[in-house]
C-alpha cells in the first residue's frame, strides 16, 4: 500500500500532514512521509488542561462503562489491523509480521483492560477495633502523561492508555519524535471509539507532537499525576528526578542488557531458534533483545558455529517483503553507532562477524545492516552497556554460580533466559539467588513477552511495571477507609484519651 493510502485507511488526511516543519522519514528508504506541525508550549498547556478537565468527568463514569470504550477501541484496532501494522512498518521499519504483532498486542491489552474494568478490586482488612470496618479502595489518579520510544511506537502506548482509561484517568501522549504518525493514527481510532460513548469527554486522550522539550512539559506540569516514560536510561535519569521533585509519580521503562545462558543439558536446536529471534528480530531494536550470550564451555564451540551459520542466512532487506526477517535500523545515527562499537570490539581482539551495511535495491536512503555476532571468549567477561542494535556478544563459562554472578553484574535488569533441561538449574535461575531481572524465562528467548504478565525491569531499567498482572495499580490512588458503626470510640493502638 502507498503511504497516502495507509494514512487514509486510518482516517488521517495526508494533506493535513504536510503543513508543518517536523519532517517524518521512513527508515525503509529515508524518504519523507509527512511534515507535521509541532505542538508548541501553549498547545501543550492547553492539551494538558483539556485532559485535566476530562478527568473530572471521566473519574465518575462507572468502570465497566469505561471498559466499554476500550472494548470499542479494540474493535477499531481489529478493523484497522492491517493498515496500522503497515504504518508501523512504514514509520519504524519493522517487518510486516512484527508490525501486525504490535497491533495484535494492542488488541490483547484492550481485552485485558475490558476484563479489568470489572475487577478493580480492593481489600477488606480486619480492624483491631470492635464495630469497625476497614477497606482499601482504588480511585482514579488524574492525568497520565505517556512518553514513548520509537521502537514500540504503538503497543507501549496501548498498555498505558487502556489501563489508564479503565482506571478512570485521562491521558496525554508524547510519542517519539521519530514515530508521530502512528500516534496520530491511534488517536484517530480512539476518537472513533469515543464518539460512540456519550460519557467520553473531549480531551480524554491528547497527543503532543515533538521532541524531548515537549516531553519535558509533561514532566514538569503538576496537573500530570503520573508520567509513564519508556526510553533510554539517559532519558529516565533526566525524567525520574524531575517528576519526583514535584512529588509526581513516575513509571519508568528504560534500557535493557538482556542475557541468555545455555547450559550443557540444553536442547540446542530450540536454543538456537530462540536466540536468533531474540537477538536479530526487530533489527536488535527491542528493549528485550538478547545482547549477551553465556555458553557453557562444553557446548560453546558447537553452538557458536551454528549461530554464525544462522547469522549468515538471516535475510536483511525491505521490511514490506514477506520473506524479510530483518528490516532497517531507525536511522543513520544507529548505523554509525554500531560501526563505532564494532571497531572498538575488533581493537580489543574480539572476533566480529557481520555488521556490514546492506544495500537493498532501490532503498538507498535506508540504513540496513547484517546482524553482528561477536565472539569475545578469552577476551572479555561481560558487556555493561546497551547498544540498541543487532550485536550479540558471546562469552563462555564453567559453573552456574559464576555465570549467574556475571549475568547480574550489569547496571540493567530487564529480561533474562536460561536454556536447560535440568530442573535444578532452571529453578535456581528463577530463585531469589538467580536472575535479578524483572523477566526471567526458561527455554524461551528474552523478547516477546505476553501481555498477561507485568512487564518491566529492575535497576537502571527503572523499576516500572506495565501491562498485565496488577500493573493497573500504578494508575490509581489507594485509599484506606475505616468506618465506625458502633456507639463507642475506641482508639487505635488501645490509646486512652478521655475527656471530662
Ligand atoms: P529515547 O530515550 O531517545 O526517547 C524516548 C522518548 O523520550 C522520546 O519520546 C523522547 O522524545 C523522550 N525524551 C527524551 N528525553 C526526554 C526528556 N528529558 N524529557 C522528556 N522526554 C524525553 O529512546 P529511543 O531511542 O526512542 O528508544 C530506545 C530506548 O528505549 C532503548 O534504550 C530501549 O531499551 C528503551 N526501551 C525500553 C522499553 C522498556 O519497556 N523497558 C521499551 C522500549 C524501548
Amino acid at each position: 500500500m502507498h503511504a497516502d493510502e495507509i494514512l487514509r485507511a486510518l482516517h488521517l488526511d495526508p494533506d493535513q500532514l504536510r503543513a508543518g516543519d517536523r519532517v517524518v522519514h521512513s527508515p525503509i528508504d529515508g524518504l519523507p512521509v509527512a511534515r507535521l506541525k509541532e505542538t508548541d508550549q501553549a498547545g501543550a498547556e492547553a492539551a494538558i488542561g483539556r485532559a485535566a478537565a476530562a478527568f473530572r468527568d471521566w473519574r465518575a463514569v462507572p468502570p465497566p462503562r469505561r471498559g466499554e470504550l476500550v472494548r470499542r477501541f479494540g474493535n477499531e484496532l481489529r478493523a484497522h489491523k492491517d493498515a496500522l501494522g503497515a504504518l508501523v512498518t512504514l514509520e519504524c521499519g519493522k517487518i510486516i509480521q512484527e508490525g501486525l504483532g504490535e497491533v495484535q498486542e494492542m488488541i490483547d491489552i484492550c481485552d485485558f483492560a475490558v476484563g479489568l474494568s470489572r475487577q478493580l478490586y480492593g481489600l477488606t482488612i480486619a480492624s483491631e477495633r470492635p464495630g469497625h470496618r476497614m477497606a482499601e479502595t482504588w480511585h482514579p489518579l488524574g492525568v497520565v502523561g505517556i512518553i514513548s520510544a520509537f521502537n514500540f511506537p504503538v503497543a507501549v502506548w496501548s498498555w498505558n492508555v487502556t489501563l489508564a482509561l479503565v482506571c478512570g484517568n485521562a491521558t496525554v501522549w508524547k510519542p517519539s519524535e521519530k514515530t508521530p504518525l502512528t500516534a496520530l493514527a491511534c488517536q484517530a481510532l480512539l476518537r472513533r471509539a469515543m464518539a460512540e460513548i456519550d460519557e467520553a469527554p473531549e480531551g480524554l486522550s491528547e497527543v503532543l507532537v515533538g521532541g524531548a522539550s515537549v516531553g519535558e512539559q509533561l514532566v514538569d506540569d503538576p496537573r500530570v499525576a503520573l508520567v509513564s516514560a519508556t526510553g533510554s536510561t539517559a532519558m529516565g535519569r533526566a525524567v525520574g528526578p524531575r517528576v519526583a521533585s514535584r512529588f509526581g509519580r513516575s513509571l519508568l521503562e528504560l534500557g535493557g542488557n538482556n542475557a541468555v545462558i545455555v547450559t550443557p543439558s540444553a536442547d540446542l536446536d530450540l536454543a538456537l531458534r530462540a536466540i536468533v529471534f531474540a537477538a536479530v528480530g526487530t533489527a536488535g531494536q527491542r528493549c528485550t533483545t538478547t545482547r549477551r550470550l553465556f555458553l557453557h564451555r562444553d557446548i560453546a564451540d558447537q553452538l557458536v558455529a551454528r549461530l554464525r551459520q544462522a547469522w549468515q542466512s538471516v535475510r536483511v532487506g525491505d521490511p514490506r517483503k514477506p520473506d524479510t526477517l530483518v528490516g532497517p535500523l531507525i536511522d543513520q545515527a544507529a548505523f554509525d553507532k554500531i560501526q563505532r562499537v564494532l571497531e572498538q570490539l575488533r581493537a580489543e581482539g574480539s572476533r566480529v562477524h557481520g555488521g556490514e551495511r546492506v544495500n537493498p535495491e532501490g532503498l538507498d536512503g535506508g540504513w540496513y545492516v547484517k546482524p553482528a555476532i561477536v565472539d569475545r571468549r578469552g577476551v572479555a567477561e561481560n558487556v555493561l552497556e546497551e547498544t540498541f542494535a543487532p550485536i550479540l556478544h558471546v562469552f563462555d563459562y564453567d559453573a552456574l554460580d559464576e555465570v549467574i554472578e556475571r549475568h547480574n553484574a550489569v547496571p540493567q535488569g530487564l529480561s533474562s533466559a536460561i536454556f536447560t533441561t535440568d530442573l535444578r538449574e532452571a529453578e535456581r535461575f528463577l530463585s531469589a539467588t538467580g536472575s535479578d531481572c524483572g523477566i526471567a524465562n526458561v527455554n524461551i528467548g528474552t523478547s516477546g513477552a505476553e501481555i498477561g504478565g507485568a512487564f518491566g525491569g529492575e535497576k537502571e531499567t527503572g523499576g516500572g511495571r506495565e501491562s498485565g498482572s496488577d500493573a493497573w495499580k500504578a494508575y490509581m490512588r489507594r485509599q484506606t477507609a475505616t468506618v465506625n458503626y458502633s456507639r463507642e470510640l475506641p482508639l487505635a493502638q488501645g490509646i486512652r484519651f478521655d475527656i471530662s
